[in-house]
């Protein structure tokens, strides 16, 4: 189990020091900016979608190694998804971490399941899902999470 810990922590660490998809999306259709003010994480989050499917995101930003390996991660789970699956799976994120329901297979987002265990990182890791859910609602007034 300590082992199994070790690893996420590692992969975690991997994804904050060279976030996958870390750059401004030049074909982007759909943009939105979060802000978690109680760390100071910042994101800008880009979307390109084609008939409601995201085929292509990425992102830019500062934040600390939680939310950095969080919009990674998300990046690349989100990609080549239907904007209903992204949606869909947002919810069960946000459910694995707000009600520790760590039975959800999400993939590689499981790693982020510890991250219950301290509630004031979770806005860090759901700081890029909240963001994306403005950009599918295309909504322009930047994300803050409460
Ligand atoms: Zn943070």
């Amino acid at each position: 189990m300590a082992d199994l810990r070790e690893l996420y922590q590692e992969v975690i660490i991997d994804h904050s020091k060279s976030p996958r998809n870390f750059c401004k999306l030049e074909h982007a259709n759909r943009e939105a900016e979060g802000f978690n003010p109680l760390c100071g994480d910042k994101i800008t989050l880009y979307l390109e979608i084609t008939e409601n499917t995201i085929i292509n995101s990425s992102f830019t930003g500062s934040g600390c190694a939680i939310s950095t390996a969080s919009a990674s991660l998300m990046t690349e789970a989100i990609k080549g998804k239907s904007l209903k699956d992204a949606e869909a799976l947002f919810e069960k994120f946000h459910v694995m971490l707000t009600q520790g329901d760590d039975k959800v297979d999400l993939g590689k987002l499981n790693i982020l399941a510890g991250v219950k265990q301290f509630p004031m990182r979770v806005k860090c890791a759901t700081l890029a899902w909240h963001t994306m859910h403005a950009a599918l609602e295309d909504q322009h007034a930047p994300v803050t999470t409460e």
